[in-house]
């Protein structure tokens, strides 16, 4: 919704699309038209990176555009991989292959604390830009368990679910994982703050 009409998400990854359309029940979206290129993501911080995408999709469209840019930070690597998570054990590296090389980097760390993160940038149709930022604060288990959600989910024991829970991301229903997740959080900030305008309209 921006002025009524559906706002375009800047991704191409099916599982983000997915999530935020739960995650935001009363906004249309739609997904970026296939000859609409995206910027490479080579910023330093998860805000301009949602920005750079944002802005892309918005100028091909002339639609109010909102994407997300998004990882796991592990605080015994100084906060690695960050913006490179999709990335991390390389340029084509799948979602099992970065998995494994985060466990294979803390195997034996006493400190296993991990950060999910979330930027969403929202481009409005007249330009206006605004972020919006959720965290979901968590400990990397021995092994992955679970096959819902996507990335690093199945090693990821999220600190929300409390200390006798014990199950990871990838264990809980979507519904739980959008309650707590740094996506769920940043999607709900944007969805307040497009409620919160529409009540304003005349
Ligand atoms: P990007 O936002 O497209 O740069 O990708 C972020 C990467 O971070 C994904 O490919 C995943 O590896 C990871 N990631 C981001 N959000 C999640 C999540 O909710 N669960 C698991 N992994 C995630």
């Amino acid at each position: 919704m921006d002025g009524g009409q559906p706002m375009v998400v800047a991704t191409r990854n099916e599982h983000k699309l997915r999530e935020l359309g739960e995650a935001l029940p009363a906004v249309e979206l739609e997904p970026l038209p296939d000859d609409v290129e995206l910027p490479p993501e080579t910023g330093e911080t998860f805000a301009e990176n949602a920005l750079g995408k944002a802005r892309a999709a918005r100028r091909a469209t002339g639609r109010a555009a909102i994407a997300d840019d998004s990882g796991i930070e592990a605080a015994a690597l100084g906060g690695l991989p960050g913006v490179r998570s999709a990335r991390y054990a390389g340029e084509d590296a799948t979602d099992e292959q970065n998995l494994a090389k985060l466990l294979g980097e803390l195997e034996g760390a006493e400190d296993r604390r991990l950060t999910y993160v979330c930027a969403i940038a929202l481009v409005s149709e007249d330009g206006t830009e605004r972020l919006f930022e959720g965290r979901c604060k968590g400990t990397l288990a021995d092994e992955p368990r679970g096959d819902g959600g996507f990335g690093y989910d199945p090693a990821f024991v999220p600190d929300d679910t409390g200390p006798e829970d014990g199950r990871t991301m990838a264990e809980l229903a979507s519904i739980e994982k959008h309650a707590i997740s740094h996506r769920g959080r940043a999607a709900r900030a944007l969805a307040e703050h497009l409620g919160r305008r529409e009540s304003r309209r005349p």
